[in-house]
């Protein structure tokens, strides 16, 4: 379940990270911006000809130059299109060139989440984020942006055009829009805060859907439907809310824009017709101002529509942005390396975010090459250990440190060379086996994969396979079992070669069979390694070097599976209680 967000880039980072996408693709930005201010300059010219053309008639000149101009302005008319289309057209390249960037980079920087804050905030924020915030920004780097700028400077052209036909018409016209601005202003103090809390709504929505739809079976068989659907039912109320709010916004914002446009026409039309009356402009340089003030509504309505849609597009940009704020995946590899293979973990204590704490001062030395099984009862603190130790999460105080260097400052690249965590959880991505197994060691040679699968017992059937390691396996490709799906879990963590092993109820929910073939396939695994195992069944603690039993958030007893029973503790009581309880039986839940 999700608690609260990933964070969200401020104004200045949003500000900056503009400007190094631009940057990044400068030229091309150049280009666009210099064929745009070219097209707005021709542009210029139809009304100025048509103005030329009106005082040509009523000074009595010859059709012969009227049909110059005619054809001037038709010449100009089609240059400009072309050179609009020109920009339009490398305009929208430097978009999706842009937008391919922003999408390389979240998905890096997903990838650099560590799983903690992941598992914190739930997937719905992130899956709205990499999809309908990174369509947002992609809308705008692609359409938006370069419209934005044709228009911006066109309107900017027609502006300084009418100031050159007459300074006076001129200031009138910016006397004009004068309410455009003002509103515009009001608009932008509101719209991102409204935009951002859209967003949020919207994950808030994603999350409880994808949720409730991932725990389906879970919500039928709890009765929870009711619960989940009031709790969909507020998330879109939240969600109807914003976007009202958003909506209300607009509605006010447009019509005055709208209303707006008619002034400055309006104001030529009178004040330049008593110039004119007056003698002091003609005919034609009335005419052309007009014009131009016509033509600046359409400029400045896209311009006006555009910087809205970079609202709403600027909050899913500092969403997007917002990544680099997250936390990174603690360790940048930049720390020293480790000296040696012990793992000590000393005074460490632990509280989930906002929770109480759940372990509460634990000290334990790993020796390299032991065995060591952690056994206690269900909610004892076993599982969280086993994430500090595996360097998934850092610990609230004290430290956990491997070679005398603290696992969660290891990148991990070097973390997996070290201690790897093996869950019951194997997942087999999409993609060839090659690429399913090099997750592990990117640069591994076909030799070393085969190597791998071997030691895990899996060489035969990818031998089998169609095309060997080139079979693409998971969803539409080939299929995989439960049992093979582990083999090729294994065989990642032989390629890892990690001198440490985290097993965390490694065969606990896998059927007897497959339960008996994994071990064998584990043992080999093992060979070698120091392992640590959070034991659910008490003769993986017999066999083990030593056994840690830990109660509610503290290792209370430490020492040789016989030591533990000889003392008499809560191991012995354990130990006893399986034996008397379970004769013969291998399995028994601690
Ligand atoms: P064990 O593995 O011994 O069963 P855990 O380490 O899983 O114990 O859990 C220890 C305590 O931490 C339990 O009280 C559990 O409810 C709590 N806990 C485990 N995971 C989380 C989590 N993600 N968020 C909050 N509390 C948690």
């Amino acid at each position: 379940m999700s608690q609260g967000h990933l964070p969200v880039a401020g104004r200045a980072d949003v500000r900056r990270a503009l400007l190094d996408l631009v940057r990044a693709d400068g030229r091309a930005f150049g280009v666009v911006l210099a064929l745009n201010a070219l097209a707005a300059l021709v542009g210029l010219a139809g009304p100025w000809l048509l103005g030329r053309m009106i005082d040509d008639v009523r000074a009595g000149r010859g059709v012969a130059a009227v049909d110059r101009l005619a054809l001037l302005l038709l010449l100009c008319a089609l240059a400009q299109v072309l050179l609009a289309r020109w920009a339009r057209y490398l305009g929208h390249r430097f978009g999706e060139r842009t937008l391919a960037r922003v999408r390389e980079r979240f998905v890096d920087r997903a990838l650099a989440l560590p799983a903690s804050s992941v598992e914190r905030v739930g997937t719905g924020d992130l899956t709205a984020r990499g999809t309908a915030d990174v369509t947002t920004v992609g809308n705008t780097l692609r359409d938006a942006g370069p419209v934005l700028l044709v228009n911006l400077v066109q309107a900017l052209f027609l502006v300084a055009a009418v100031f050159l036909t007459d300074p006076l018409l001129g200031a009138l016209t910016v006397l004009g829009t004068t309410p455009i601005w003002v509103v515009l202003h009001w608009y932008l103090n509101r719209a991102r805060e409204g935009y951002l809390a859209e967003g949020a709504a919207t994950s808030d929505v994603a999350e409880i859907v994808t949720s409730t739809a991932a725990g389906a079976r879970t919500v039928e068989a709890f009765r929870l439907r009711e619960q989940r659907t009031a709790a969909s039912r507020d998330a879109l109320e939240t969600s109807r809310r914003t976007r009202f709010h958003t909506l209300f916004l607009r509605t006010v914002f447009f019509p005055v824009v709208e209303t707006s446009y008619v002034l400055p026409v309006a104001g030529a039309l009178v004040i330049g017709g008593a110039l004119y009356s007056s003698g002091s402009m003609s005919l034609g340089a009335v005419v052309a101002a007009a014009l131009y003030l016509q033509q600046l509504s359409a400029p400045l309505d896209e311009v006006l529509v555009r910087i809205e849609q970079l609202q709403s597009s600027g909050a899913s940009f500092a969403r997007v942005e917002g990544l680099a704020r997250a936390p990174r995946a603690v360790g940048e590899g930049d720390g020293p390396d480790p000296d040696g293979d012990r793992i000590d973990v000393t005074g460490v204590r632990y509280a989930y975010e906002g929770g109480v704490e759940v372990l509460r001062g634990v000290d334990l030395t790993v020796r390299p090459g032991e065995r060591l099984a952690v056994v206690g009862p269900s909610g004892a603190g076993k599982t969280t250990l086993s994430r500090l130790m595996a360097g998934i999460d850092a610990p609230t105080s004290g430290s956990v440190t491997v070679g005398g260097v603290p696992v969660v400052g290891l990148g991990p690249e070097r973390l997996r060379r070290q201690v790897v965590l093996v869950t019951q959880e194997h997942h087999v991505f999409l993609g060839s086996v090659r690429d399913n197994l090099r997750i592990a060691e990117p640069s591994a040679e076909d030799e070393e994969l085969w190597q791998a699968l071997a030691v895990v017992g899996a060489d035969a059937w990818v031998r089998e396979l169609p095309q060997g390691l080139d079979t693409t396996l998971g969803q539409g490709g080939c299929r995989t079992d439960g049992s093979q799906a582990q083999q090729l879990a294994l065989a990642r963590v032989v390629l890892a070669d990690p001198h440490t092993l985290i097993l965390d109820e490694a065969t606990a929910l896998l059927d007897p069979t497959t339960a008996r073939h994994t071990e064998r396939t584990l043992a080999a695994v093992l060979e070698g390694r120091t392992v640590i195992a959070v034991a659910h069944r008490l003769h993986t603690a017999h066999d083990a070097d030593r056994v840690a039993v830990m109660q509610d958030g503290r290792l209370t007893e430490l020492g040789t599976h016989d030591e533990s029973v000889a003392a008499g503790g809560a191991y012995a009581a354990l130990w006893h209680s399986w034996h008397g309880e379970l004769p013969g039986n291998g399995k028994a839940s601690v």
